[in-house]
């Protein structure tokens, strides 16, 4: 247990991370004209004690989650709701079944198999879940998602689906020149949003991370995903 007065320090020290991030989004928006408010702040709870996820404040839009067994043992803890919490890692297809009742996105779908399990889980409990498609657009052995040469045939056959919903793309992009990926993700995300294809809505684009975040919202990226800047030295108090 964190007593009462540390737990209010790690409040103000959260609330003081996520202003920054926001003050620092602010300025890129003002320098290219974006419109702040577009922009989502996702924060990645991965590690962190529900007690402290639990702090953090309304500005917040959504939490995420990477690992399946972590997030079932913390989610029954959370105090959001359900329509704030989305799935970000790498998700077996076995494991499809345990969280659907619990988030309302995967972000994380790299894989026709796995959209379809999706599908069907989610079918069964009368639900239409809302997916990104994730890419790889670094093409890198290390990182899973969809090529940039496969996504057309991915959209089409996932937008077959009655109980899932397309809504966007999510990429984590290869370390080194990220703004050329992040322009590859902005045109690709761009094509597809103006073929106008039935069932999907391509209302996001995810990417960025506390290394790059900048970089992802100058790209026209409108869910930012956070974790280490904002939990980072929390542990101090
Ligand atoms: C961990 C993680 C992040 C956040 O990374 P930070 O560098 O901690 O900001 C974002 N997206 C995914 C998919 C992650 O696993």
């Amino acid at each position: 247990m964190i007593n009462d007065f540390n737990l209010n320090k790690k409040a103000q020290l959260l609330n003081s991370n996520i202003y920054n991030v926001k003050s620092r989004i602010f300025d890129v928006c003002n320098k290219i004209g974006r419109d702040l408010s577009k922009i989502k702040i996702l924060a990645v709870t991965k590690n962190i004690d529900f007690e402290i996820i639990n702090l953090l404040p309304e500005d917040v839009d959504f939490i995420g989650e990477n690992r399946v067994q972590e997030f079932l043992l913390k989610s029954e803890k959370y105090k959001f709701a359900k329509n704030r919490i989305h799935f970000i890692g790498h998700l077996q297809t076995n494991k499809v079944k345990y969280i659907v009742d619990k988030v309302s996105m995967i972000q994380s779908v790299d894989s026709l198999k796995l959209a379809f399990e999706i599908d069907k889980q989610s079918g069964l409990i009368g639900k239409r879940m809302d997916i990104l498609l994730q890419l790889n657009i670094g093409k890198e052995d290390t990182k899973f998602g969809f090529f940039e040469d496969e996504i057309q045939e991915a959209i089409y056959r996932i937008s077959s689906k009655s109980n899932l919903k397309i809504r966007g793309l999510m990429t984590i992009p290869p370390k080194f020149d990220k703004s050329y990926y992040f322009g590859e993700m902005r045109r690709i995300y761009i094509d597809i949003k103006e073929k106008n294809i039935h069932n999907i809505s391509m209302d996001y684009l995810s990417m960025g991370m506390s290394d790059d975040y900048e970089v992802a919202v100058y790209y026209g990226s409108n869910i930012i995903r956070i974790g280490k800047l904002l939990f980072d030295h929390l542990s101090e108090f």
